[in-house]
């Protein structure tokens, strides 16, 4: 059966190195994101047959027409990663209602979206592996984050229990919890600020996340599984 790998969030970053692995694995992939040039210019840069499609995650119908679309073109989805992620930080107390919904909706409500799209396909398939990405603060808290934090941490425990609602279905479902990564997320804080209190002493790069995703989407015994890449910051967090 061919390996097929929508990957959400996948124009860009952590998502976008998840793609230069799988590609060079050989799996055909979506590159799906809302700005469809960026999504095609990275589908390109991989070369082989790969496709970009344009999806607001936090869009029911979008995500319903997304899944049709890659059904049509690339065949049935077997493999699903959710690197789509926004980011508001805030304090609480400044944070406004719509840039709570907004992180929401991006972060767990859009993998909610996706993950029952993709369940229902690998369903017919008899199989499948899921990735979902969350983060160190989803797990740990961070002061200006409470909302992120929340939308990751709700994706753990969302990813969890679907774990166990698909593992008969030969299903598997696992989250990687990054700590700081250099990304267009990232770009604007200062590494000097942070990197004395990450224990490895530096942000990591989006590939070596990739690799934690590539090992947890191929790794046929491990389901439920929240695989912390933060170079050691959860020790001091
Ligand atoms: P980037 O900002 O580099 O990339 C984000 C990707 O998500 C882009 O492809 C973007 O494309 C896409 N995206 C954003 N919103 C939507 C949406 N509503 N629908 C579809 N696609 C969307 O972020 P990172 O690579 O850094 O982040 C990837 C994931 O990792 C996120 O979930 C983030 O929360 C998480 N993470 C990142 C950390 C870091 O330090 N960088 C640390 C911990 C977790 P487009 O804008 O065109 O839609």
């Amino acid at each position: 059966m061919d390996k097929v790998c929508a990957i959400f969030g996948g124009s860009r970053g952590i998502g976008r190195a998840v793609a230069q692995l799988l590609a060079q694995k050989g799996y055909r992939l979506a590159i799906i994101a809302r700005n469809m040039e960026v999504a095609r210019a990275t589908a390109g840069d991989l070369g082989g047959d790969h496709m970009a499609f344009s999806c607001d995650v936090a869009k029911e119908h979008d995500v319903q027409n997304t899944f049709e679309e890659m059904e049509k073109h690339l065949g049935r989805v077997n493999f699903l990663v959710n690197a789509a992620g926004i980011n508001r930080d805030n304090l609480l107390v400044r944070a406004t209602t719509e840039d709570m919904i907004s992180q929401l909706h991006t972060n767990l409500l859009g993998s909610m979206l996706t993950c029952k799209a993709a369940v229902r396909s690998m369903i017919q398939q008899q199989g499948g592996a899921i990735v979902n990405v969350g983060s160190i603060v989803g797990l740990k808290g961070n002061s200006g984050q409470s909302v992120y934090s929340a939308s990751k941490g709700g994706l753990i425990g969302f990813s969890r229990a679907l774990a166990k609602e698909v593992a008969r279905k030969k299903i598997r479902v696992n989250v990687v919890a990054p700590g700081f990564v250099h990304t267009d997320m990232t770009k604007d804080l200062k590494e000097e600020h942070f990197k004395e209190n990450i224990p490895l002493g530096r942000f990591g790069e989006p590939l070596e996340v990739a690799h934690a995703v590539v090992f947890l989407l191929e790794s046929p015994y491990v389901t439920g599984h929240v695989l912390v890449v933060d170079g050691g910051l959860q020790l001091i967090m």
